[in-house]
């Protein structure tokens, strides 16, 4: 017999690339080890810093470990029963005061398919359709242009072939090697190396800069003009794909005539980039046998991000750069589980599978199945129900989310979440957000649950427990399933995760044919329709999924951020992630090794900028923006552009956040993280270094 101790395989926590890893747990409890899983299908045993290291939050001191409830502004435990009782019974009454749309419930992409389905069902059921998950504040928009374009919003692609049939990467505002590391590191690096030519379109210099061939380093807010000065050439030069835009799209007239005339050199004087290099960079991708265009939060996080990735993809429908290996527009997703939450329904216009809440048929034929009516109005966003707190909004329930950290103008944020009658939070730390919170339901972690999650490329893979449930946790489906209990009269008898997942199969095309026998460990990628369909690694091979199965163009113009540079405000303020920390840091911050790595926030400012400001690198500053200020360590580099200062939103003691604009997307409701008007002052001694 061997003495090996049992692996279990499960999934990374942290992003989107689905990377499997194993582990095997010690004798105390709640204490797991990193095994190796050296055929997982994704990473094949390679894992990043943060994977690496995921293990170690797993049984930090912070973890919450039974329910608190808030009594004269102090927490005390609580039973389960007073905790539930408590939350169900100011849900009821707030519902029979106000409506049931003054209560809003955000769904988690920390937490699996089965937990975010039940989230969505949660406030359905209760009769609101405001429900929604972080994917409003990284990919929303995203997600609006590809379903509104193409008919869906996710991946065209895999990862499989664009590193084997691309011959051109489009990489623009995403850094895959800091975002998605191990997608990079095993595919697309690779292709880099065996002669895939990389054209990278950012302001920021960065990992992923070492890859490129060509460097368009644009002015952040810009991506329009330039990309139209990129199709105008495609248009000029006759690089476009006349059979492919005649046969499978429609409305390229509008792009036709939006850039009859386009002045070229003004719109690259606007991005700050040459007009040779423009020109280069459309004949590379124009003119490959399979361009492949990747996106990320560079491009979706502005008060344009739809127009920015509709863009994208009239560059693509445009080439005939759609439906075949190693091309397609990629958005490289966030959050381990932000594809998953959004394909489950986790939104406040569509229903699990990107069915429209406003579409008779498909509501119809979720009803049927649930035993209840849905309401046929789009609901609130994320953004939009914290800030009607107190009036429209009476009510929060977050599970696995943190708004205090992750929305913008934070510091409003924190006000708003004050305004609620009621906020519930079910999590596993005590975070910003939980310490506003009337009720707290300790939720399990990620080594703990059991269920699935769907990464990058729309693969639905298994995610198993490894350890026991720790103190006086649950986990989240079945602290979700006895709040629906003691909601409803029916629909909530969930004895496990595959249970939940069979339901959602039932209401969810795309998801129909996967089951938890057929996802062993290579998983399946939707839509799947049935159990003999293998699943897709590639969409859109014959048609697209839009009503009539055509591509849309839709032709778009410049705006300008929302807030621009001023003589008081004289910088662009941007930020974006690293590849050491997550999000609004709740695990990777509590991680030892990722803290001892990269131990605190810092603003990077280009070195002609900080002569004339008299900072030096590692010196304390204070950056501030129209809605607050923050110190931080100034990291002198040239990896800015002159006018831009740049940090991360992962600190909670230097959140970044509370600077950043509140200003929305007006289609897709995503706020504009990527351009705010800030400046910086020195603060004080320099630090040690
Ligand atoms: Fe985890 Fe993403 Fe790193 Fe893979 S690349 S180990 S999924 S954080």
């Amino acid at each position: 017999m061997s003495n090996e101790p049992e692996r279990t395989e499960t999934i990374c926590p942290y992003c989107g690339v689905g990377c499997g890893l194993a582990l095997t747990e010690g004798d105390q409890e709640g204490d797991v080890q990193l095994a190796r899983w050296n055929d997982a299908p994704v990473n094949e045993g390679a894992l990043c810093i943060k994977g690496g290291a995921a293990p170690q939050v797993v049984n930090h001191p912070d973890r919450l470990k039974s329910p608190l409830i808030r009594e004269d502004g102090e927490f005390r435990e609580a039973t389960w029963d007073e905790a539930l009782s408590q939350v169900a019974d100011e849900l009821r009454r707030i519902r029979e005061e106000r409506g049931p749309d003054a209560v809003g419930f955000f769904a988690s992409s920390q937490v699996t398919n089965e937990e975010s389905y039940l989230v969505q069902k949660l406030a359905r059921q209760f009769g609101t359709n405001n429900v929604d998950n972080c994917t409003r504040l990284c990919h929303a928009s995203t997600v609006a242009a590809l379903g509104e374009s193409l008919g869906t919003g996710a991946m065209t692609n895999s990862m499989r072939d664009l590193r084997e049939s691309a011959d051109v990467y489009w990489i623009q505002g995403a850094n895959p090697a800091e975002n998605h590391v191990i997608a990079h590191s095993q595919y697309f690096r690779k292709a880099a190396q065996d002669g895939t030519f990389v054209v990278q379109v950012d302001p920021h210099e960065n990992e992923t800069t070492k890859d490129a061939d060509l460097h368009l380093r644009l002015k952040p807010g810009t991506d329009i003009p330039l990309l139209n000065a990129v199709l105008a050439t495609i248009l000029e030069e006759g690089w476009h794909d006349e059979e492919f835009v005649e046969e499978r799209t429609d409305h390229f007239e509008s792009l036709e005539e939006r850039l009859a005339d386009f002045d070229r050199e003004q719109a690259a004087e606007t991005a700050g980039v040459s007009l040779d290099d423009i020109e280069k960079a459309a004949e590379a991708y124009a003119t490959a046998e399979n361009g492949a265009i990747f996106t990320g939060m560079g491009m979706s996080q502005h008060t344009c991000g739809t127009d920015n990735v509709q863009n994208l993809i009239n560059l693509a429908l445009a080439t005939g750069n759609l439906g075949r290996p190693g091309t397609g527009v990629n958005p490289l997703r966030g959050q381990n589980n932000v594809q998953g939450t959004c394909d489950v329904g986790a939104l406040p216009n569509l229903l699990p599978g990107y069915q429209s809440v406003a579409d008779d048929e498909a509501r119809r034929t979720v009803e049927e199945t649930w035993g209840f009516e849905v309401p046929d109005e789009p609901g609130l966003t994320n953004v939009e129900i914290t800030h009607a707190a107190g009036e429209e909004i009476r009510g929060l329930y977050v599970v696995g989310e943190n708004p205090v950290m992750s929305e913008p103008n934070s510091s409003k944020t924190e006000a708003y979440l004050q305004e609620m009658e009621l906020l519930v939070v079910q999590d596993v730390f005590m975070t910003e957000t939980a310490e506003l919170a009337d009720v707290i339901l300790p939720a399990t972690s990620w080594a703990e649950r059991g269920g699935t999650v769907t990464n990058t490329d729309r693969r639905v893979q298994r995610m198993r427990a490894a350890t026991r449930v720790p103190g006086n946790t649950k986990h989240d489906f079945e602290i979700l399933s006895e709040m629906g209990s003691r909601l409803f009269d029916h629909g909530w008898d969930f004895s496990d995760p595959e249970d939940v997942f069979e339901e959602l199969r039932e209401v969810c095309p795309i998801y129909r044919g996967v089951t938890y026998d057929r996802l062993g460990t290579e998983g399946v990628q939707w839509p799947c329709y049935d159990e003999d369909d293998e699943g897709e690694p590639y969409l859109y091979a014959e048609s697209f999924e839009t009503e009539n199965g055509r591509g849309k163009f839709r032709a778009v113009r410049h705006q300008p951020p929302a807030e621009t540079e001023d003589d008081e405000y004289p910088f662009v303020l941007s930020t974006g992630r690293i590849e050491q920390h997550y999000n609004s840091g709740a695990m990777s911050t509590r991680s030892e090794t990722l803290i001892r790595v990269v131990p605190e926030n810092f603003v990077e400012i280009h070195p002609d900028d900080a002569a004339d400001l008299g900072v030096e690198d590692g010196q304390r500053v204070v950056v501030s923006s129209r809605r607050g200020e923050v110190e931080l360590k100034a990291d002198v580099t040239d990896g800015v552009k002159p006018g831009v200062i740049w940090s991360t939103p992962h600190f909670p003691d230097a959140p970044i956040n509370r600077l950043t604009n509140d200003a929305l997307d007006p289609e897709a409701k995503i706020p504009e993280y990527k351009a705010a008007a800030g400046k910086m002052e020195v603060s004080v001694e320099p630090v040690e270094k």
